[in-house]
């Protein structure tokens, strides 16, 4: 098994302990010992980062990326809107869906001769 171990940080010459966990990783991947202690260690991985940043620009241009998936979900129905029954600062109106026949809770006072859509009914009139 592993001990702690006492490292001297090559950057900031500091001392820092090289844990037995961190040395059985280490070891389990055949990496040597850290040269640096955490904070160098970060700092350096942080400017290699911003180094690094933005060569990935454009590698794959995308111009092919779909339009898919905007009218695929059925969350609206799902998430709350009848469940905000009781509770939602807004006063809803039933009326019956002048489409599927549903009870329908809209947000407006229904007006009779004006048809009156569920939600599922409304976001499909809507071509979404
Ligand atoms: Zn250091
Ligand atoms: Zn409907």
């Amino acid at each position: 098994m592993y001990t702690d171990k006492n490292l001297t940080c090559a950057d900031c010459g500091q001392e820092f302990v090289f844990t037995a966990s961190e040395q059985d990783f280490y070891g389990q991947r055949n990496f040597t010992e850290p040269r640096r202690c955490s904070g160098c260690r970060a700092s350096r991985k942080a400017a290699r980062n911003a180094a690094d940043g933005g060569g990935y620009a454009g590698a794959d241009s995308g111009s092919t990326s779909s339009y898919g998936g905007y009218g695929a979900g059925g969350s609206y129905s799902a998430g709350g809107y009848s469940g905000a029954r009781d509770r939602g600062p807004r006063e809803m109106f039933t009326a019956t869906c002048s489409n599927c026949g549903r009870d329908a809770q809209v947000p407006f006072r229904p007006t009779s001769g004006k048809p009156v859509y569920c939600s599922d009914c409304f976001r499909t009139m809507r071509g979404a």
